[in-house]
């Protein structure tokens, strides 16, 4: 009897297990043809310059509209991942993102941050378009900020070196993003040249001294790295005041404003400075 009725629930769950899998199927056929039906954009959030208010950078963020429904990133870049979909999808973000860049006449110094994928780090391809990109737009690499997760660290040592090596070489700044919720050790931390690092919005929104230990203890860290830092997901005027209190270099978050797309944001831009 025992037996019968595990096997049973063996049956229901294959059964949705199937229907999950039909599902991610169809969502990856649709996803692979959305670059060319246009159903993919760039939108763009800014990074204010704690000391002087100035916008210091944009963190290109991605967006796919798919028949009329918006599939946020946290849904779509996994499944990018897991497909092998993520090198032609991260090419596209990145062509687009610096020809955009390459069009404002804004302030010649304004940055750009992308997010770039483990699986976009590890693939020749992605330093091909790297060049490419930077060559026919004429940015100049240090206006191009790459932000990696502490999920970096999961992958070998020596390969993550000579990759990020290959970055250094091209004078592009790196940054850590969502720091504090990965797993990073000290040691594999100091392994690598961060530029910036972006303390993560959990740090930010919860208001209780642990966080304000953690924050301060990175901000303390960077200072040693020599590396600038970020606070993510600044929603509020107190939490604005409580970060540049601390000392954080740069301030994100809608507080400022949400990503916005291309338009919109030289609208922001035009009323804000
Ligand atoms: P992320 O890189 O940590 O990006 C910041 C996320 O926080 C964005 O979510 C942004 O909209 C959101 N955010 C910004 N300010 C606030 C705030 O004040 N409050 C709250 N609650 N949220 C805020 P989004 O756009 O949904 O992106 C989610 C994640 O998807 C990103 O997290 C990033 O990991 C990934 N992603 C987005 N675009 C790309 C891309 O082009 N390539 C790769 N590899 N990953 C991307
Ligand atoms: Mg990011
Ligand atoms: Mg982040
Ligand atoms: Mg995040």
């Amino acid at each position: 009897d025992q037996k019968r009725k595990h096997r049973g629930s063996i049956g229901v769950f294959s059964e949705a297990l199937h229907k999950e899998i039909k599902i991610e199927q169809r969502l990856c056929e649709r996803l692979r043809s959305a670059i060319d039906k246009g159903e993919l954009a760039v939108h763009y959030q800014p990074i204010i310059d704690v000391s002087t208010n100035a916008l210091s950078s944009v963190e290109a963020l991605l967006r796919w509209t798919c028949d009329n429904e918006k599939i946020p990133p946290t849904v779509f870049i996994p499944l990018a991942e897991r497909s092998g979909l993520m090198p032609e999808i991260g090419a596209w973000v990145l062509n687009r993102a610096l020809i955009d860049l390459s069009h404002w006449q804004l302030n010649q110094e304004l940055a750009i941050s992308l997010n770039v994928s483990v699986a976009q780090l590890l693939d020749d391809s992605f330093f091909k378009s790297l060049d490419n990109v930077l060559l026919s737009t004429k940015v100049s690499p240090e206006r191009l900020h790459l932000e990696v997760t502490e999920s970096v660290f999961a992958i070998d040592k020596n390969v993550v070196s000579r990759r990020v090596s290959d970055l250094v070489k091209r004078n592009v700044k790196i940054s850590i993003d969502d720091f504090g919720t990965g797993y990073s050790s000290l040691s594999r931390l100091q392994s690598i040249p961060f530029d910036f690092i972006k303390i993560d919005r959990s740090f930010v929104q919860n208001s209780s001294e642990e966080s304000d230990t953690i924050i301060r203890a990175t901000l303390l860290m960077a200072k040693e790295f020599g590396c600038k830092t970020i606070a993510e997901g600044i929603e509020t005027d107190e939490q604005r005041q409580h970060l540049a209190r601390l000392g954080t270099d740069y301030l994100q978050g809608f507080y400022f404003a949400k990503p916005m797309n291309a338009h919109d944001f030289i609208s922001w831009y035009n009323e804000n400075y």
